[in-house]
């Protein structure tokens, strides 16, 4: 993967500042929304298994929460950066306005490598983050969930410190729980899910059959091992997966031109999305490429579903002639320069605050079910997720078509003006 050279942060305002000047925006809504409303720099000391206290950087940022309250996961990673954090609770904004859900935008992170953390340690770091927070989040002011590399687990951790602070039960208060205790079914699978169904339904639109399709992955995380997973049972096929091995510190893109055997390459899967190199190319006959590899792939769809800053300047070119489609499952894999190419050579794209609006659309779907206390079905989930998303497309779709615009300009006219709408209703402006 690519090294963080980009500011995610500069990259979200400059997005927006496109948009907003699009749109007429008045300056006062443009104030409002370039930049968080709030955020929390917290230090958290943790009692490590060897006795010494290590102190952990952490961050909660609300960006909006003009139409409900913030809402966003709460990434572990050893390169966070507050300007990461930010990007990402702004387009959690986005995400939450574009499927029309009554939440808002936030984000949280903590400065930290669970990969190399024993579990009591990540239980610890879990509790003491919201600790630290425990004013300042809940289910009515700003609700976490699980993002790059937390799960189920450590959102439980964290409500249960919260709820003994609380003094009673809130499981709205935290979403991405695990099921029986809260979750919601189909969280696992809502996010790589939501990125297929728009899949579907673009591929519908430029009249192509799911069935001729190839794609290539990055990131075979919870995104997309999911994605691929529904992407292959629609009759797609999955050549080259890109996945970060954790022991030799790179990534390696696996390649099969028959197509990868999905559910076979998921047993080989660490739960960090690590692929074990020796299996796959013995038993699952894969060529092992070098780890940049996945974007030269002839394929029909390009998945970038690992981080931000992915697709640059510098590789865009190198993206094949027979690409027709980008879907973003990632929050912010392009970088502006590599966007204008993507545009002018009119590959079509599908902007990651919608393709990736799957995984917060079933957060939500988990708070209404904690509220009522009755929980739904697999099929019931996944059918309002599906009816969601295509929904959330095609409103995009059809202003793209209408106005000849890129789709990521479409999406963020769309979400930007409901949620500048919701400021002025409110009276903040
Ligand atoms: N972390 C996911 C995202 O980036 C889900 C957020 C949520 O469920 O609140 O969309």
């Amino acid at each position: 993967m690519k090294e963080q050279n980009y500011n995610a942060y500069l990259i979200a305002q400059k997005q927006f500042d496109n948009v907003a000047e699009n749109i007429n925006l008045e300056q006062a809504a443009k104030d409002i929304l370039r930049q968080p409303k709030r955020e929390i720099h917290i230090t958290i000391p943790v009692k490590m298994d060897n006795g010494i206290t290590k102190v952990f950087k952490g961050f909660r940022i609300s960006h909006n929460d003009a139409r409900g309250p913030a809402k966003g996961g709460i990434r572990f990673h050893p390169e966070e950066t507050v300007d990461t954090v930010r990007a990402l609770s702004m387009w959690m904004t986005w995400k939450c306005a574009v499927v029309d859900i009554p939440l808002g935008g936030g984000k949280g992170g903590v400065i930290c490598d669970p990969r190399e953390m024993s579990l009591g340690e990540q239980e610890r770091l879990c509790r003491g983050y919201v600790r630290e927070l425990s004013k300042n989040v809940g289910p009515v002011i700003d609700v976490a969930a699980p993002d790059v590399m937390t799960n189920s687990q450590h959102m439980l951790w964290m409500l249960d410190e919260l709820e003994v602070i609380y003094g009673g039960h809130y499981p709205g208060a935290i979403t991405g729980k695990p099921v029986g205790m809260g979750g919601s079914l189909g969280r696992n699978e809502a996010t790589g899910y939501g990125v297929i169904y728009t899949v579907r339904e673009a591929l519908k639109a430029l009249g192509l059959d799911i069935k001729n399709t190839t794609a290539s992955l990055q990131g075979f995380g919870k995104v997309g091992l999911y994605a691929a997973k529904l992407y292959t049972k629609l009759g797609g096929k999955v050549i080259a997966i890109s996945s970060w091995d954790i022991h030799d510190k790179k990534a390696y893109t696996y390649r099969n031109l028959d197509g990868i055997p999905i559910l076979e390459i998921e047993k080989i899967t660490n739960g960090y999305g690590t692929i074990n190199k020796t299996e796959a190319i013995e038993k699952l006959g894969c060529e092992c490429l070098d780890g940049d590899d996945w974007i030269k792939q002839d394929v029909d769809i390009l998945l970038p579903c690992a981080l931000e800053n992915q697709i640059t300047k510098d590789n865009v070119k190198q993206i094949s002639k027979q690409v027709k489609m980008i879907a973003e499952g990632a929050n912010g894999p392009t970088t502006p320069e590599a966007d204008e190419v993507i545009k002018n050579r009119k590959i079509f794209l599908i902007p990651d605050f919608l393709c990736n609006a799957g995984g917060v659309t079933c957060s939500y779907f988990e708070q209404v079910q904690c509220n009522m206390n009755y929980y739904w079905g697999l099929d019931e989930v996944l059918t309002k997720l599906d009816i969601k998303m295509t929904d959330a497309f095609h409103a995009v779709y059809k202003l793209a078509m209408k106005k000849d615009l890129y789709m990521r300009d479409a999406a963020y006219g769309i979400a930007i003006t409901r949620v500048a709408d919701a400021v002025r209703l409110r009276g903040w402006i």
